[in-house]
């Protein structure tokens, strides 16, 4: 599966946010398959569709795909220095295929600023910062190995070099590798080097209530990740965390009374699938229907492989009925009679909705 990290200064609400998500999260005996830190939640991804297949098929069960959310509690100002427990807060982003970054975006005399004031600008840069410092250590190791090598002629090393050194001063200044301006080449060449400042990030502003309009420090968060590419959610993560101890129907009159469609916190989930560039599918039977995370681009045999990787290694075909088609026609049968349903090979691309067969070798 994919996870998120989330990161921030003390006190800006981060805790707040992953206990409401894991409170709203599925338990750790639906996954047998991961083992989940403390400090991890397995949360899964809205999809009303899942409803509409299983209505159809009356399956023993439904079982939504997720997103694990991983609490990295403790960056602080001179992490990348060691500072606190830096270094191992550091190790923890590294592992994370994305970065939630908490900025607080509410004033509230009782909770307690590490600055003293409520600053969303000078806090991503102090967080920026130490993960910027954190890549040019990393870039200024991997140079010192590459030297070597580059000198004895070897082409890939030299054109590693070149790229690592265009990072370089960007990276000096403090600045994330996101906000340079690189080619798509570019862009897949670094991928190697593992640097925190590439992970797709968003910015979660954490308002009040009624911090959602005419927020100045919420368009100052704007502001910046309009700069650099990256996504923002604004949510109230103290709201959150009261909507997620409500059960379903208090839940929903809940949230009529605030006029909200759906919690925030799905918002943050979705964000979070769109910001690794991911889709779902579908697998409809009578014992389970269940929905699969895959990248958006995946062919069929590696979607398969996010069920089991024996189901990648002995791809055959995949039958396949897109979601609108099995809707429309009520099902498989329904679909197979209107033509809708399709056999496809290795090379197929998986679509967002495909609800999907696979014949395999064993
Ligand atoms: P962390 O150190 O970043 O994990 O911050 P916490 O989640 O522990 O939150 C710090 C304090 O801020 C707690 O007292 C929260 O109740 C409070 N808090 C969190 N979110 C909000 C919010 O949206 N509005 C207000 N007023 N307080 C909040």
């Amino acid at each position: 599966g994919f996870n998120c990290g989330i990161v921030g200064l003390p006190n800006v609400g981060k805790s707040t946010l992953f206990n409401a998500l894991t409170k709203a999260g599925i338990g750790a005996e639906n996954f047998p398959f991961c083992t989940i830190e403390p400090n991890a939640g397995v949360v899964p991804m809205p999809d009303p569709r899942l409803n509409a297949l299983a209505e159809i098929v009356k399956p023993e069960r439904v079982i939504p795909t997720s997103m694990e959310f991983v609490d990295i509690a403790g960056l602080v100002e001179g992490a990348s220095k060691g500072e606190g427990l830096g270094n191992q807060f550091l190790a923890n982003i590294r592992e994370t295929d994305a970065i939630a970054h908490v900025v607080r975006c509410f004033e509230d005399s009782n909770v307690i600023h590490v600055a003293n004031k409520v600053d969303p600008a000078s806090d991503i840069e102090v967080i920026n910062t130490e993960l910027a410092l954190a890549d040019l250590e990393s870039v200024e190791r991997q140079l010192q190995r590459l030297v070597r090598v580059a000198k004895s002629g070897d082409k890939e090393a030299i054109k590693q070099k070149a790229m690592l050194e265009k990072l370089l001063p960007h990276l000096n200044e403090g600045l994330p590798v996101r906000s340079l301006s690189l080619t798509e080449d570019e862009h897949a060449q670094i991928k190697q080097f593992h640097l925190l400042t590439t992970k797709p990030t968003m910015y979660i502003a954490n308002v009040n209530e009624d911090g959602f309009t005419d927020n100045p420090y919420l368009k100052v968060v704007e502001e910046i990740a309009a700069q650099e590419g990256a996504v923002v959610v604004p949510i109230c993560n103290k709201l959150e965390a009261e909507i997620a101890e409500l059960e379903d129907e208090e839940r929903d009159e809940f949230l009529a009374d605030l006029g909200m469609e759906e919690p925030g916190l799905d918002r943050v989930i979705r964000a979070g699938y769109q910001l690794l560039g991911l889709q779902t599918y579908f697998t409809a039977g009578v014992k389970e229907v269940r929905a699969w995370t895959t990248k958006i681009g995946a062919t069929a045999p590696e979607s398969a492989g996010v069920i089991h990787t024996d189901f990648q290694k002995g791809f055959i075909r995949a039958e396949i009925i897109s979601y609108d088609d099995y809707i429309t026609h009520n099902g498989e049968q329904g679909a197979k009679e209107a033509g809708k349903w399709r056999l496809e090979g290795k090379d197929y691309i998986v679509q967002d909705g495909d609800v999907i067969h696979f014949r395999f070798n064993v």
